[in-house]
């Protein structure tokens, strides 16, 4: 198995040199050059088994051998007993045919725990067998942050610094970041908005130079690794429910479209669902696109799921490669026209897209109204991003018969402003971090100037 760019012009890597490689040389990102099988027999023997074993044998062709069974079996168990549900992605049920899937119970209460605790372990895995050290740099506005670093403390080749805006991140948010004390972790507050932190680490991803040689990786949703450990629960959830005898269909809060567009893979690997069901909040560049063939950016728009406030969805040029036959010169064009003005998917391309994806749009009023009503009609209290899925799954719910899985993304705790606006009192932290406001926090503010910050992570990485 080797791995090829969706622009179709960069080398093929390796398992292992993908996983340290983030985006393509050209521009692209990185897919599998054939997608892995599971067949109705696979899938049938996986009926029963603990969430570990069933992440292993999905994952197993991916890496192909570049990590032996037995290491490969330690890491994912090491990776899944972190999360605080012996299910580890629990399914809730809601009604008779509409299933919550429950990917919160990892450290960060997000569902990019379940990728990040497992690529933490896998890169620092290589990088040992290497003799080599890596350095990591992120910015973030909140969730992906604290899950790369609590992905990362316990990973002695890693040291990881992770970019935040000074002030502009919520107490919970800052507090799951800057009290992990652990040597290798260094949170830096940039006085600046997330877009000048974002830029300040793409520029150092272009030019590595301030780092003498060490490597730089990437843990944002490009990285193929993330996109393979999500396809997990796809596949465990389905089997929970009846797979491979029974048809399914999901329902994905979805912004850079990495976690939607591992399901598709789980689809395209023989989980037979029936279709799925995309959901935006207002930055809904993805409902425009599949709704109206309208591939355009918009300026973004602050929600009340800040989770998914983008403008362009990364990942979606995976499905857009598939969806052009992985004809990598139609989809490097496409992209090249995309960033320069509004454009359009070819018919024949977005027809087979709307074979197997709906999407809906769901604005801040609309969040609120359904962490109400999802309240009252099954007491659950929905996250705001969980909240954009549970209206979306309603409103374009097929066949009764074929159970509807909502993929809730974080925990209600998470995102106490919106439950409050929606009139609860706020949801408790869950017992392993309800000392979380009294913690011992430590982070380094920064002007928001490259040459600072790039002198900050050569002088403290180990
Ligand atoms: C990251 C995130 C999303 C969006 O996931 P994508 O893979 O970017 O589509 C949705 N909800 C929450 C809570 C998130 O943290």
């Amino acid at each position: 198995m080797r791995y090829i760019s969706t622009r179709g012009q960069a080398p093929a890597l390796s398992f292992e040199e993908v996983v340290l490689t983030g985006m393509a040389s050209d521009g692209g990102l990185y897919v599998p050059e054939e997608i892995p099988r599971l067949s109705r027999d696979d899938l049938a023997a996986m009926a029963g088994l603990s969430y570990a074993e069933i992440a292993f044998r999905v994952m197993r062709p991916f890496v192909n051998g570049e990590i032996d069974d037995d290491t490969f079996r330690g890491i994912v168990r090491d990776a899944y007993a972190t999360f605080s549900h012996d299910a580890v992605v629990p399914l809730n049920q809601l009604d008779a045919n509409h299933f919550l899937l429950e990917l919160f119970h990892g450290p960060t209460l997000a569902f990019k725990d379940v990728a990040l605790q497992l690529l933490g372990r896998i890169l620092d895995h290589f990088l040992k067998k290497r003799g080599e050290r890596a350095v990591i740099m992120g910015a973030t506005s909140g969730d992906t942050g604290s899950a790369a670093i609590e992905g990362c403390r316990h990973c002695d080749n890693l040291d990881i610094f992770i970019l935040h805006p000074y002030q502009r991140v919520s107490e919970v948010q800052r507090r799951q970041m800057t009290t992990v004390l652990a040597d290798n972790v260094f949170n830096v507050a940039i006085e600046g908005n997330f877009d000048d932190a974002q830029a300040m680490v793409k520029a150092s991803f272009a030019d590595q130079g301030f780092l003498d040689g060490t490597r730089l990786v990437a843990v944002n949703s490009i990285n193929w690794a993330r996109i393979m450990a999500q396809i997990v629960y796809y596949v465990a959830a389905a089997v929970a429910l009846g797979a491979p005898h029974r048809m399914v269909s999901f329902c994905v809060p979805s912004a850079n479209f990495g976690n939607v567009f591992a399901g598709y893979m789980a689809h395209r690997m023989g989980l037979p669902v029936e279709r799925f069901v995309i959901a935006t909040n207002a930055n809904d560049i993805l409902h425009r696109t599949l709704a109206d063939n309208d591939f355009s950016k918009q300026d973004l728009v602050a929600t009340l799921a800040p989770s998914m406030d983008i403008v362009v969805s990364s990942n979606f040029e995976r499905l857009l490669f598939e969806a052009y036959g992985r004809d990598g010169a139609a989809v490097a064009a496409l992209l090249e026209r995309f960033q320069a003005e509004p454009t359009a998917l070819a018919e024949a391309p977005l027809a087979r897209l709307r074979e197997q994806f709906a999407s809906h749009s769901v604005d801040d009023a609309t969040i609120l109204e359904v962490i109400r009503e999802a309240h009252h009609r099954t007491q659950e209290v929905l996250d705001p991003h969980t909240a954009t899925g549970y209206r979306a799954a309603e409103r374009e719910r097929g066949d009764a018969a074929v159970p509807m899985i909502t993929l809730a993304t974080a925990h209600p705790a998470k995102f106490a402003e919106a439950v409050v606006k929606a009139g609860f009192p706020g949801v408790p932290l869950p017992p392993h971090m309800d000392d979380l406001l009294e913690r011992e926090e430590r982070y380094t503010v920064l002007p928001s100037e490259l040459a600072a910050v790039q002198k900050f992570v050569a002088e403290n990485r180990r």
